[in-house]
């Protein structure tokens, strides 16, 4: 299971091992919506991956996880589908997630919840939960999520692997149906820290058919040698203060803080005001983006089409069986901050607070390398146990930064708690991404 993909793409059976696998395990995890069928000819010299449902896969379904797209065929392949595809990889399967990775849990999926490989009557995080799940219990060599506030972190911590989100642009959008498309970005759900950094050599890159693209120069074709002596490191004091963290987490934490010391890194502890403000702030950006975005599924163009005697009942009937009550609350939240009347206390007041924080964020890291915290408050939570959505917002509240600020950021497991999976998080400066896999590969060395 430790095969870097480079060896597996010349390795027969792969697909054979992972489908026998998925057959043994998956009717009690649930990770997988769709596993697809191919014959031994076209996997033959090929690597399997999966991908979070909401990405595009030529010729298969793209569910989201919602009614409204249960029977949506993808027309064409994302970018990041036709990279791999390119450089060897067949699709295994499509991944369970929050109904348009709306959530923390896979709890909002339309179809059912995942469960946790580590302790099946847990969730195993989200909204990438299928993603993470599959990789965890080895069903897949690597997955795909998407990230908007944390859906590829969260999930990774909470299952004990590693997920990363590239800076904002290094990877394209093309083909992820869209829930808050400036706070959006797809990233590899790995084993070990050296399989994101080959996944990133394939899937990253400028793209013509995604304007917020970059060019860079960055190579993730590199050797990971996890270096961290003389790295400067900081602690922010208002997430460790978090009243939501939980002991052993926090312990498991300041462990792995510790041992990065005595590896030579430098921490500080340090403040940014306006974390604070972090979950209030993504809570109300990425509705009023979604809110925009989900306009285009009315039934019509997309999904089942209901009976109706005119065109306002058509739309909202349709609307109104295809999607789930926290994709309804998130339209209704977003649709309201982002009217004439309250757009101004609202919505420019988060833009203003986006562009706050982001600067801190960026002070902070033009003095240290990284920042550094848990990727999630508590182990990963009973299944039904958590039932306002509140509780699951402000649990976002160490991941969202990275996002705000589309700055890179990667979840790496270290000691568990009780036999539950817990992670650090390291976020850095932006297209700083292959000297935070280099500091992320040494520490994983600790879990
Ligand atoms: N948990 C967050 C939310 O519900 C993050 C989701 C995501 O990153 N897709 O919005």
């Amino acid at each position: 299971l430790k095969l870097r993909l480079s060896e597996m793409r010349g390795l027969r059976g792969a697909f054979s091992f992972y489908r026998d696998r998925i057959e043994r395990f998956d009717k009690d995890l649930k990770a997988f919506l769709q596993v697809l069928q191919s014959s031994a000819e076209e996997t033959e010299r090929s690597f399997p991956f999966s991908l979070k449902d909401n990405i595009l896969a030529l010729g298969t379904r793209t569910t989201c996880s919602s009614r409204i797209l249960e029977n949506y065929e993808s027309p064409y392949d994302a970018t990041v589908t036709c990279k791999l595809k390119e450089s060897g990889g067949h699709l295994l399967g499509k991944t369970n997630l929050d109904e348009f990775a709306m959530g923390s849990s896979t709890e909002n999926s339309a179809f059912f919840t995942s469960r946790n490989p580590w302790d099946l009557s847990r969730i195993p995080g989200g909204s990438s939960g299928g993603s993470a799940a599959a990789v965890a219990a080895g069903l897949t060599p690597f997955a795909l999520g998407s990230d908007t506030g944390g859906s590829v972190r969260q999930p990774a911590s909470m299952c004990g692997i590693v997920g990363f989100k590239p800076t904002y642009g290094l990877v394209s959008r093309y083909g992820l149906v869209a829930f808050a498309s400036s706070l959006d970005q797809i990233g590899p759900m790995t084993r070990c820290v050296q399989d994101a950094a080959d996944v990133m050599s394939i899937i990253s890159g400028h793209d013509v058919k995604d304007s917020t693209t970059v060019k860079s120069s960055l190579s993730f074709n590199i050797d990971l040698k996890g270096e961290v002596k003389g790295l400067k490191m900081a602690v922010p004091e208002e997430m460790l203060d978090y009243r939501g963290l939980e002991d052993g987490v926090k312990a498991s934490f300041m462990d792995a803080v510790e041992e990065l010391k005595r590896a030579g890194a430098v921490i500080e502890k340090i403040s940014i005001p306006s974390v604070k403000y972090a979950v209030a702030t993504y809570y109300l950006i990425a509705p009023a983006e979604a809110s925009s975005n989900l306009s285009r599924f009315d039934g019509i163009r997309f999904g089942p089409r209901h009976e109706a005697t005119n065109y306002d009942e058509l739309v909202s009937r349709n609307r109104d069986m295809g999607f789930g009550r926290e994709v309804k609350r998130r339209i209704l939240l977003g649709t309201f901050t982002l009217s004439a009347a309250y757009y101004d206390a609202y919505y420019r007041k988060a833009l203003r607070t986006r562009k706050l924080m982001a600067n801190e964020l960026k002070a902070v890291l033009t003095e240290f390398d990284f920042i550094l915290n848990p990727s999630s408050p508590v182990v990963a939570p009973v299944i039904g146990e958590i039932s306002d959505p509140l509780s699951y917002y402000l649990m976002d509240i160490y991941t969202i930064p990275a996002n705000v600020a589309g700055l890179p950021s990667i979840s790496v497991p270290i000691a568990p708690v009780d036999g539950l999976p817990t992670g650090m998080l390291l976020t850095g400066r932006r297209f700083s991404d292959v000297k935070l896999l280099e500091a992320a590969s040494f520490i994983e060395g600790f879990s």
